[in-house]
């Protein structure tokens, strides 16, 4: 595993360090899952790597790993939630025409209802 890096100016950061208290869904020593504090469905929880990655773009190749751990954790997420047979979506936003408005790497779990498509 590599280095973990934070940044103290991070919002995201400050949540795995526990300096800003969120509703924690899953954690281990490298992901850290819990709820969206503005929920677009339902449910809607983020999980994110412990280490500070600010866009998909700033992701390395030797990051494929931990980002393949994102996506099995929101599944097991949606699994243990009851959404798994229903369903859901999982969105990873970048840089400002994804939408992104923290810049800290978070994949979006969604479910509860049904989700339009596209997304506006
Ligand atoms: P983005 O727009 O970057 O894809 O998603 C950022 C998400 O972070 C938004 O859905 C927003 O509601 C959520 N968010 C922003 N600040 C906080 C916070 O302090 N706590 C939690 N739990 N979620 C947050
Ligand atoms: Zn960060």
């Amino acid at each position: 595993m590599s280095e973990s890096v934070s940044d103290p100016e991070c919002l995201f950061c400050r949540i795995v360090a526990g300096e800003i208290p969120a509703d924690r869904l899953y954690e281990d020593d490298e992901i850290l899952a819990f709820r969206d504090v503005n929920p677009q469905a339902p449910f809607h929880a983020l999980i994110i790597p412990k280490t500070h990655i600010a866009t998909l773009n700033d992701a390395t190749p030797a990051q494929a790993t931990l980002l393949g751990r994102l996506m099995a954790v929101a599944t097991g997420i949606a699994v243990e939630q009851g959404f798994a047979e229903a369903g859901y979506r999982t969105v990873m936003n970048c840089n400002s025409d994804g939408g992104q408005s923290v810049y800290h790497i978070h994949l979006h779990l969604l479910a509860g209802r049904r989700l339009a498509w596209p997304p506006g």
